[in-house]
């Protein structure tokens, strides 16, 4: 076996001193998030910082979440594997790698054409084939592959859209910051046996959640 790489390191390392002490347990998550080269979804210049504790520019105005928020945000969806799950914000194309990692198909959706472009060429590198992306107004969601197990909205919005509860399966669950454009709560909803719950796991600060269900541009 060869020895480890640098990145291997420092992915390793921001599993130990990152995840596990807040929380991540779950033992799916943990294994995606020391698998996928996060390092690989940045630009080049900031490559060095890609392990570190916080969010990190993409372009666009737009940002690659910390990355105990990816974990936290993947480890609410519980996961088992046979899941097809919808990602709203591409983005660097990071978080839908780790999902795809865990679950059968991830269908990803950017508003953001340049974004979306950075993102396939990485999911190509990779061979993450189980990856479908297109560039729409996820707030609208899938409705052509609508119902999905997992729906996960990394951009933050000032309520649930409609649309991705209904497009959500039963059982299935819904991951979404929900609030103002400066703090919001990172809502679990569950949805079971017709029955809605929805409960904060974190307060977060992303970036907007721009469409018809959403903030206006
Ligand atoms: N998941 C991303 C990653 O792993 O890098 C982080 C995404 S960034 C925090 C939020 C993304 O949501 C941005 O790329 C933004 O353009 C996108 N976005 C905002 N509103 C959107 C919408 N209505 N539909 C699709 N994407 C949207």
């Amino acid at each position: 076996m060869s020895s480890p790489s640098p990145w291997d390191i420092n992915r390793e390392r921001m599993v130990e001193e990152q995840l596990i002490p807040r929380g991540i347990h779950d033992e799916a998550t943990l294994r995606a998030m020391r698998t996928v080269p996060r390092h690989l979804f940045v630009d080049d210049a900031m490559a060095s910082a890609a392990y570190g504790d916080h969010p990190l520019p993409i372009g666009s105005g737009q940002t690659i979440s910390q990355p105990y928020i990816v974990a936290l945000m993947t480890q609410a969806l519980a996961l088992k594997g046979h899941e097809r799950v919808l990602e709203i914000g591409t983005g660097s194309g990071y978080q839908a790698a780790v999902l795809s990692r865990i679950c059968r198909k991830v269908y990803t959706i950017e508003r953001i054409d340049a974004l979306l472009v950075r993102a396939r060429k990485v999911f190509d590198r990779l061979h993450y084939h189980n990856i479908i992306s297109r560039i729409d107004d996820g707030t609208a969601g899938w409705p052509d592959e609508a119902p999905f197990d997992g729906i996960l909205v990394t951009a933050g919005g000032p309520k649930i859209p409609e649309p991705l509860i209904e497009q959500l399966a039963d059982p299935g669950r819904l991951v979404i910051p929900v609030g103002d454009q400066f703090l919001q709560e990172l809502q679990l909803l569950e949805k079971t046996k017709g029955e809605i719950k929805v409960r904060t796991i974190e307060y977060v600060r992303f970036v907007n959640l721009i469409g018809t269900h959403g903030w206006s541009a």
